[in-house]
């Protein structure tokens, strides 16, 4: 089972160790059907049964834990943006996202420049595909600060 999952107890959260990604505990099951058909099912249908047997949350509610800054074991870890406006902390994964924060948040200007830096990330839930995977959300958590 450790081959393809890794159980979070903090933060409640099963990750499939191969796509590195946090699974929702009601997608566990259509993830492994349709991403990993190469695994036997009767070692798809055993990872489905374990992940009932965990206490995982949706993603809602992982994303509200507050981070714990120690990196989460299986998942990358990336280079990204925390805002530096007051200890508002935001953190987005490209400037453009970061600037339409600042605009729409802190009232930022292109001329007022960067008032970000550099931090490293890691996500439970990318969105990255989004379209299918709607039970998905974006969280990112502050590794190291
Ligand atoms: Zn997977
Ligand atoms: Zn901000």
């Amino acid at each position: 089972m450790d081959q393809y999952v890794t159980y979070h107890n903090d933060y409640h959260v099963l990750i499939c160790r191969q796509h590195a990604f946090g699974l929702s505990p009601d997608y566990v099951e259509r993830h492994f059907r349709e991403s990993h058909k190469t695994i036997p099912i009767e070692i798809r249908k055993k990872i489905v049964h374990y992940s009932k047997t965990l206490d995982l949350w949706q993603s809602e509610r992982v994303n509200n834990i507050a981070p714990t800054f120690v990196p989460i074991q299986g998942l990358h870890i990336i280079s990204g943006l925390k805002c530096d406006y007051f200890d508002c902390k935001e953190l987005r994964s490209t400037e453009i996202s970061m600037e339409k924060h600042c605009r729409d948040n802190h009232g930022w200007k292109g001329k007022d420049g960067r008032q970000w830096s550099e931090q490293k990330m890691q996500v439970i839930f990318p969105s990255l595909k989004r379209k299918y995977f709607t039970y998905f959300e974006i969280i990112n958590l502050d590794i190291f600060q």
